[in-house]
């Protein structure tokens, strides 16, 4: 078994998180892995970074996919006997425009963008080292979504009670409410991506209670982020931020040194803690 730290980022093909990949390959002392779901794609990702002289690794993740997660698991779990720096990236979103009826747009990017990042978690946090980071990529999308909601959904969002069962409950739900189109009747903003962003950063806030009730001599931290408006297939051209630029916050929260005990359970933007 390798001892040497490992690194992994999800959905790192193109975007943003190819930009925090090629900024772990400088700055992480250790193996950093590029996963993707379509191999193909990831390996020319591998490729244009080895041309620059870097050298990440390559594994399939497909974060809609259980088997696909568990085997990236039990890889972990072999090679590196667990995991130091685990980043959430991959995630989707409908164009403004994309006339795909609105219920079938709730259904499918909850289904990458919270319970896909839901089931890596529950799969890789277990293997979280001790010292080790966890970066959830969220958006200022879940903060603005937030205030958009009814009073009673931002108090459940913003309780320091609510366990994952009922987070799971309550992104459920929004999709239901969709299909039956009482969602807005039932106070939820208009906003599939937002409402998807809402339960990353609400479920980092759970995950970072659990480790401190669980794991708390262990020095895990675990962030959610916004990386900024940032130029990429799925923002287009008029953002303002670089991938790489779009990659500092995360890669911060990554390689915060060991001896920081924060930031941790928190909002991050501009590598500075919002408020929730
Ligand atoms: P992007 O260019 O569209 O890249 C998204 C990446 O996620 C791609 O590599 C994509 O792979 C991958 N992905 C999608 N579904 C996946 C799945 N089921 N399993 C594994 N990988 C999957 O988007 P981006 O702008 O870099 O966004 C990265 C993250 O930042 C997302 O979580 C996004 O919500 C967040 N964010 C972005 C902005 C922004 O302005 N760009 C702002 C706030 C937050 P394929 O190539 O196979 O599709």
């Amino acid at each position: 078994m390798s001892s040497v730290p490992v690194a992994v980022v999800t959905g790192s093909n193109k975007g943003i998180g190819f930009a925090i990949v090629q900024a772990l390959c400088k700055q992480f002392p250790g193996d950093v892995y590029l996963t993707a779901r379509d191999p193909g794609r990831g390996q020319e990702a591998v490729a244009k970074l080895q041309k620059e002289g870097l050298h990440p690794l390559f594994h399939q993740l497909d974060i809609d996919d259980l088997q696909s997660i568990r085997a990236l698991r039990d890889f972990l779990k072999e090679k590196y006997g667990g995991l130091n720096v685990l980043v959430n990236n991959a995630g989707i979103a409908f164009k403004v425009h994309d006339t795909t009826p609105f219920a079938v747009q709730a259904e499918v990017t909850l289904k990458t963008n919270f319970f896909g990042t839901r089931n890596i978690c529950t799969e890789l946090l277990p293997l979280m080292k001790p010292y080790g980071k966890v970066v959830n990529v969220s958006s200022m999308a879940s903060s603005s979504a937030l205030g958009r909601c009814s009073q009673e959904l931002q108090q459940k969002f913003r309780s320091d009670t609510i366990t994952e069962d009922e987070l799971v409950g309550l992104m459920n739900k929004f999709v239901e409410d969709t299909k039956n189109s009482v969602h807005e009747k039932e106070g939820w903003p208009n906003t599939a991506y937002g409402v998807s962003k809402i339960g990353v950063t609400v479920l980092s806030r759970i995950q970072a209670r659990m480790l401190n009730e669980k794991r708390k001599g262990d020095h895990i931290l675990l962030n959610a982020c916004c990386p900024g408006w940032v130029k990429t297939d799925r923002a287009g051209p008029q953002a303002t931020k670089s991938p790489d630029e779009g990659a500092e916050t995360p890669v911060y929260l990554a390689l915060l040194p060991s001896n920081a005990d924060g930031p941790h359970g928190q909002f991050v933007s501009d590598k500075t803690v919002q408020p929730w």
